[in-house]
């Protein structure tokens, strides 16, 4: 039977309205609600798609945002002082960097130096570790994204099931591995060397929840997808002129149970989760 789509649309309208509402009661409550800003070091093509959804999404929510534009040829030092003007600046309670940063800019570096309560992408190792003891209320936006689809089957218990994250990013596969563990499912990583061993297919047949982020369109064949399994498909991919993720959708949608349609199924959610980090990180501050 084919499968289920699984729609981040839909799944990101419900975490919305309890935004707003919740927004709504902190503006009661404080006199004025939480504010988002975002800093972009040069121009990057890529990065004004995602700039102009979060200034949206941010507006529509009722959230502020400012975008800060810094010249591409600012130093590492000077970067890392307009990050700390913006910890100390009691107006702001959420920071985004937009990546890439160039290349004489550590982006690893810099995620040290936003004040962990500010750090909304949850990049700041401080708020790494929390997922690890399973206490993070900011959590990574992608990887939050996926668990969030997870969570919108409504038969679906997670506690025993067996999945495999294809891809070890800090941004995705780790984290997520993480928030799996700590909902009891057993949980493999697969990455680069997996492939290269030549081993992907075996790991990704015993797969009941199969994650991929990788960024290689058709990575994964569909014939490799388990009868009856929940397929979640983060990667993004270009190809002659349409955007495709890493699973070979037409032949995984006749085999999974739920499936992630690419564009429209971990996307519209990310943005969504990066608000509700914003949310999150203001209600933090007025406690501190
Ligand atoms: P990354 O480049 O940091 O990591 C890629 C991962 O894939 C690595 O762990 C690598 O080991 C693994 N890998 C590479 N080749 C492999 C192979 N042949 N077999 C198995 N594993 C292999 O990427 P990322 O930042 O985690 O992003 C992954 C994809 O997800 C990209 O397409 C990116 O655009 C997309 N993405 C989407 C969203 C969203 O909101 N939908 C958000 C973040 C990233």
């Amino acid at each position: 039977m084919p499968a289920k789509l699984l729609e981040g649309k839909s799944v990101a309208l419900k975490i919305k309205e309890n935004i707003k509402l919740e927004i709504e009661s902190l503006k009661n409550k404080y006199g004025a609600g939480p504010k988002l800003v975002s800093v972009q070091v040069g121009e990057n093509p890529a990065s004004e798609i995602y700039i102009k959804s979060q200034e949206k999404t941010a507006r529509d929510l009722g959230i502020t945002y400012e975008l800060k534009k810094i010249d591409a040829g600012i130093t590492q030092d000077e970067f890392i002082e307009i990050i700390d003007s913006l910890n100390k600046d009691k107006s702001t309670h959420g920071i985004i960097v937009q990546m890439p940063l160039p290349q004489h800019i550590d982006a690893k570096l810099i995620s040290r130096y936003i004040s962990s309560l500010k750090d909304i992408e949850a990049v700041h190792p401080e708020n790494m570790g929390e997922i690890v003891f399973g206490k993070a209320k900011i959590l990574p936006c992608t990887a939050a994204a996926c668990m969030e689809l997870l969570n919108s089957i409504d038969s679906l218990e997670l506690y025993g099931k067996e999945a495999v994250v294809v891809g070890h990013s800090e941004i995705v596969g780790k984290p997520l591995a993480l928030l799996l563990l700590n909902k009891f499912v057993t949980t493999t990583v697969c990455h680069i060397a997996t492939g290269q061993r030549g081993t992907l297919p075996e790991f990704v047949k015993k797969a009941e929840i199969l994650i991929v982020a990788v960024g290689k369109a058709g990575l994964v064949k569909g014939d490799w997808i388990k009868e009856g399994a929940i397929v979640i498909d983060v990667g993004i991919n270009r190809v002659e002129g349409k955007i495709v993720g890493d699973v070979e959708f037409d032949k995984a949608f006749e085999k999974a149970s739920y499936i992630t349609p690419v564009p429209g199924g971990v996307g519209p959610l990310t943005v969504t989760i990066l608000m509700r980090n914003v949310v999150e990180a203001f209600k933090q501050q007025q406690t501190k």
